[in-house]
């Protein structure tokens, strides 16, 4: 058979297994009943092990050395398919069978470790585990290689190509403007505060409302309850988005904006790429980016209320019946520096990404031991976000990336968050009248766009050579910062 012909089988094979996986997280964190934990971590641990003796196997080895010589007759998308694979190839062959294993194991132990420590806010439950995980990040790292700094290989598993001095320089470029900015705004837009609960129903209503405007592909997709909210792909026709309801919070509309817009991007992909390892998004950052984009560039701006603010009033009166569109637009603007990431307003948000980049950084090269987090921790948050951090459950114990073994995964966030200002600011050059067609309801003209620019194009290109492609130039925080200046000088007025 043509070497082509095969690698493409190898792959196929290998991305229905991966669904195979995703479809047992999606029924775990769904809708399997408590006592089948047990019996779902080892159907995990069987598949697994499979999966990855397929994905070390010395067949691919060769496949990929086979296809590697013929790279110049390629096309673009097949040469990408080889370039693909062939990264995945390497990361998994350079960790040992017995590393992967122990890494697994106690990042397993440590997320329940992690749950207890963070419930009755004591460090000390999960210090040794994140000690021991430390360690092994280290060592994989070691094992990865890298040319700079150790960091840099962790970076890579989740944007390829990113280091720790392009990060740096990222933040060395956000830091001033953003603390200078939230000092500007801060406390000068007033929250929301909601007396009345929202009914379950008609926040889950609502948040289906939107994604069909939005352009959501029921027929591909579907909306379900989980603790945290996420986006999962099941098949090329299947890519499923859950959400979380509160009774006095607009979580249910953000989060679906949010999980909507990493959906999108996934749908969007070309027919063409089924199948494949090229039917998925190209990095977290440019994932992230998309999600964003929908949540708080689109989301939280006045046009696209102008549009939907009506229907939410109608349907929850008793909580909007008597707030005017401009209050309710600065409200879901309020800037206020505080302790916990997830719930950051876009001025702040990144401050919470920087300590965390700092700390993993420090971890990573041994200039910082896991005892003394704690009161890094707080020293960060005072000097950074001028907020004391009381306990560490709203500290140091707030996010479950460390126990899942993800360092390098943070960065990804404020990569989003840049790109999708950068892809705005693409889309108005395209779109004069991009206030008029967020005013319109027309959501689908932005998510055409972004389909031909972005969705269409799978992992086809590197993150960084698909940004510029998209919008001329290669990542930089002068986007985000003339949008984040330009939104909150016009909403205080
Ligand atoms: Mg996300």
């Amino acid at each position: 058979m043509h070497t082509l012909t095969e690698l493409k089988k190898y792959s196929a094979e290998l991305v229905d297994l991966h669904h195979t996986l995703a479809l047992m997280q999606w029924d775990q964190e769904v809708r399997m009943p408590r006592r089948a934990a047990e019996g779902r971590a080892g159907q995990f641990a069987t598949l697994s092990a499979l999966v990855h003796r397929r994905e070390v196997a010395e067949e691919l080895g060769a496949l990929l050395a086979q296809a590697e010589a013929q790279q110049e007759s390629l096309s673009v998308e097949d040469r990408a398919l080889v370039r693909v694979m062939r990264r995945s190839y390497n990361q998994n062959t350079r960790l040992p069978e017995e590393f992967v294993a122990e890494f697994s194991r106690l990042t397993s132990q440590a997320q329940m470790a992690w749950l207890e420590a963070r419930e009755q806010s004591d460090f000390a439950i999960f210090q040794p585990l994140l000690e021991r995980l430390v360690v092994l990040s280290r060592q994989q790292a070691e094992y990865l290689g890298y040319a700079a700094h150790p960091y840099d290989a962790l970076l890579d598993l989740y944007e390829e190509g990113l280091t720790t001095v392009q990060v740096e320089s990222m933040f060395a470029e956000l830091q001033a403007p953003l603390v200078a900015m939230v000092k500007k705004f801060a406390g000068r837009l007033a929250p929301l505060a909601f007396a009345e609960p929202f009914a379950l129903a008609g926040q889950e209503q609502f948040a289906e409302h939107l994604l069909v405007a939005m352009g959501f592909d029921f027929s591909r997709g579907c909306l379900a309850r989980s603790a945290h909210p996420f986006t999962t792909t099941l098949g090329h026709h299947d890519r499923r988005i859950t959400n979380r309801y509160a009774p006095k919070s607009l979580d249910f509309i953000f989060g679906a904006l949010h999980e909507g817009g990493h959906a999108l991007y996934e749908q969007g992909i070309a027919e063409d790429l089924a199948h494949s390892h090229l039917d998925d998004g190209v990095s977290l950052g440019i994932h992230e980016s998309q999600s964003r984009f929908w949540e708080n560039v689109v989301g939280r701006s006045r046009p696209f209320w102008q549009r939907f603010y009506p229907e939410l009033q109608q349907a929850f009166p008793a909580q909007f019946a008597h707030t005017e569109l401009g209050d309710f637009v600065r409200g879901i603007n309020a800037v206020t520096p505080g302790l916990i990431r997830v719930d950051a307003d876009e001025l702040t948000y990144n401050l919470h990404v920087l300590v965390r980049f700092e700390i993993e950084k420090a971890l990573i090269e041994g200039s910082l031991e896991v005892a003394e987090l704690p009161l890094v921790w707080r020293e960060k948050y005072r000097q950074y976000l001028g907020v004391e951090v009381e306990s560490d459950a709203d500290g140091v114990l707030q996010d479950i990336h460390w126990a899942h073994g993800s360092f390098g995964y943070f960065p990804t966030y404020t990569i989003g968050n840049l790109a999708s200002a950068q892809i705005w600011e693409a889309y108005k050059r395209y779109d004069a009248d991009f206030s008029q067609t967020l005013a319109d309801g027309n959501l689908v003209k932005v998510k055409e766009w972004l389909r031909k620019e972005i969705h269409g194009h799978g992992s086809v290109y590197l993150p960084q050579e698909l940004l510029v492609r998209v919008t001329g130039a290669p990542l930089s925080a002068r986007h985000f910062l003339a949008y984040l200046e330009e939104k909150f000088s016009t909403l205080v007025g």
